[in-house]
Formats: C-alpha cells, structure tokens, sequence
C-alpha cells in the first residue's frame, strides 16, 4: 500500500496561524488595547434578505410531498444555469446552459478540474498567488514555473514565449494584489493560449467589484478565450456566500484538446464524482440575480468598496504604493521604509494594533509587500486608517 507521496513535497502553510499566534500573543501582552483585523478574506455581511427569503421559501418546499426534491442534475438546476446565462449576456457573452456547471463554490472546481488534465502538462502560475492553484498540482505532481508579479508590471504579468506552459492559471481581479488586467493585456494571455495549446483556468472570483465597462468581468470577452478558458466563479464575496456555498464553471463547447471537448470531460466528471449543489442553496444563488437581489447585494458590494477607498486614500496621503482597493476588496502595500512583510506585520500589531497579511506568504515576489482586506466593520476600518496616519 502506498499513499500519494506528492502530499509530501506540499509546504506547511503557517501563514494563518502565526498570524493567530501573534495576534493571541499581543492580546495577552496588552489586554486594554483594541485590535482591528484587516486581514480576513471573508465577507462580514448577513446574507442579503431576498436570497434569505428564497431559503425559507425552498425549506419549505422540501417539507411537503409535492415538492419535495431528491437528487438534482448534477450540472445544476435549469433555473440557476439560466439565470448565469442571463447574467453573462450583460457584457454580451452568450453561453449555451450546458457550458454552465453549478458548483458548491470556486475553490473545489479549481483543484477538481485537474482530473480532466493529463499529468506531464507544465503548469503556469503567477506569483505571488491563490495558494491552492499551486497545491492543487503539488499534489497531483505536475511541474509548475511562475510567472513573476512584482512592482514593474504592476503585480499583472504579461506571456513569455520562451517558457512552454500548458495549463495557466489567472486570477482578474486578484488575490492578493487586487490588480486587474485590461482587456488589452488579457488578450495577449488569449493568444499566448491559443498559440500554445494551452488552456486558461481563468478566477472570476472577486469579478463583482470591477466598477468600470472597460474592465473585463469575464475572460470570454476576450476574442477566442472560448477556444482556450475555463472560468470559475463564485456567489461567495458576490453575495456573502462563504458559508453557504455555490458557484459556477464555465466550459465553452468549443474548448477542444487532443480532439475532445472538455465540456463532455468535465460533465463526465461531474456526474461521476459529484452529486450537486443542494436545491435550496440554488434557490438561495437564484435569488441574487433577481432584480431585488442585485440592488440588495449592490448595496453590501458598495459597503466593502467604500472600506476599500477609506484604506486606498490612506495610502495616497501617506504616499505609499499599492495596487488594488479599486476594483477589489484588496489592498497591497509596499511595506515603508523597505521593511520585509512580517516586519510590517509586526510594526503594525505593536504599535497600533493592526492587523493584516503579510505578502510573503503567497510567494516569494510577495516579501516586501502586505494586503489589507475590505470586508471589515466600517467604524473599525476607519479606526485602523487613523491609527495608521498617526505612525506614518
Ligand atoms: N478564488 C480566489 C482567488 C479566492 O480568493 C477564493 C476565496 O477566498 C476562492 C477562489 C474560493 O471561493 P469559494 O468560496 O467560492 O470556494
């Protein structure tokens, strides 16, 4: 008996909880001072009503006979792929409803999608990342190269076409940077996939906070991305989702590799493995796309991007760069005073007791660097900028 020996090339991820033992550390030390987190990547903000309403209501259906419901398509109810569809044809790209597949949210698709991929593909990621891109294909044992994120290019690095890569992962707008490509620069990851035969895992998670036309929300506004990406993307900083899980996955029919579609990969798959998303969790997804629905979670959306502002102008006043905090519940510094990022860390917990996460901990162009989070209080965001004021 063996087990799968590439679990043990995974690093141990001691990101989270050093933060939570200096934090703990700190509390002890100074228990009359207010610590503010500005480092969670979770929402803080209730389900909005409609989506709590279409809970109750699809409860209430499972209690009676009539219309109680058993196994679902494993693709996702016909009501929620249509309203995706609907959703995506705002920005003029048309999907057919079985390029949609319902999802219990972004994070179990993007690692799951690598079963449909052969395991001698090169693997592309940017650094500093999402850490399960890279877990994902530790795990599995495929080679992976980075492609470098740093200042100079704004933390949106462009294709290289000396390096050979097969499978891409990109991340618009990104965690942890929040920097976000144009279409301009998408187009030439388009190409550099076409080109190559490779294909794009394009994140769309965080894709609501993008507050401009010209940004694209989806990669398929890219001419020719149906021939070359997959998109996920998630109700989860969408609507507040992080507990109660849904997203979805796009595969275009007309994404084919070694002569075989992946949407026919990917549903054999999904029905093999996966059983779908709970009836009322879909109802609950359905309801963020109703008219009510989007004025309501608009509202929440509007909540974290004025946090992001209130953390953005901080940096402009005391003139430290950083991207993001735009079109992203993300805000990444460079540390002053070219401190390295759990020096950061600790200068900032020390002296005024904040707290956010160090940019080390997503790679190594990460070190230097530090993101602060939208998804907090208001009161206390703005407590924390003014804490910062005074120490800069
Ligand atoms: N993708 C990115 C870039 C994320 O930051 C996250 C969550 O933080 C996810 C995906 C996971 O989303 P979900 O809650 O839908 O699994």
């Amino acid at each position: 008996m063996n087990i799968n020996k590439n679990y043990l090339e995974l690093q141990d991820s001691y990101l989270f909880s050093t933060i939570a033992k200096k934090v703990s550390e700190f509390i002890k030390a100074n228990p009359n001072k207010e610590v503010i987190r500005l480092g969670i990547g979770d929402v803080t903000l209730p389900l909005a009503p409609v989506v709590v309403e279409a809970i109750k209501k699809a409860a209430d259906e499972m209690g009676k006979k009539e219309t109680f419901k058993g196994y679902g398509p494993e693709q996702g109810y016909a009501f929620l792929r249509e309203a995706v569809k609907k959703y995506y044809s705002r920005k003029s790209v048309e999907l057919e409803s079985d390029e949609i597949f319902i999802s219990d949210g972004a994070k179990s698709d993007l690692g799951n999608i690598l079963d449909i991929f052969g395991l001698d593909n090169t693997v592309l990621v940017p650094d500093p990342v999402y850490p399960v891109y890279v877990d994902t294909n530790i795990m599995a044992g495929r080679k992976i190269v980075y492609a470098d994120a740093n200042e100079s290019n704004g933390f949106l690095p462009l294709p290289d076409d000396s390096v050979k890569a097969d499978i891409i992962y990109m991340c618009s707008p990104n965690n942890p940077t929040g920097a976000v490509y144009t279409k301009e620069k998408l187009k030439k990851w388009v190409d550099y996939a076409l080109k190559n035969n490779a294909v794009i895992l394009f994140d769309a998670a965080y894709e609501c906070f993008i507050k401009s036309d010209e940004l694209p929300n989806s990669i398929y506004e890219i001419e020719g991305a149906k021939e070359c990406a997959i998109e996920f993307c998630s109700f989860s900083k969408t609507a507040g989702f992080t507990g109660t899980r849904c997203g979805y996955t796009i595969v275009p029919k007309t994404l084919e590799r070694d002569g075989v579609k992946l949407n026919k990969l990917w549903l054999r798959r999904q029905t093999t493995k996966f059983n779908g998303v709970p009836y009322i969790v879909q109802k609950a997804a359905e309801a963020v796309f109703s008219e009510v629905g989007q004025k309501q979670i608009k509202e929440n959306l509007q909540y974290y991007n004025d946090n992001a502002k209130i953390i953005a102008e901080t940096m402009d006043e005391k003139g430290i760069w950083y991207t993001g905090g735009k079109h992203s519940p993300y805000i990444w510094l460079k540390c002053p005073n070219n401190m390295t990022s759990w020096e950061f860390f600790d200068y900032l917990l020390n002296n005024i007791g904040v707290v956010g996460t160090p940019g080390a901990g997503f790679g190594k162009n990460g070190e230097g660097y530090f993101r602060l989070t939208s998804f907090g209080d208001r009161e206390k965001t703005i407590e924390a900028m003014k804490r910062f004021r005074s120490l800069f």
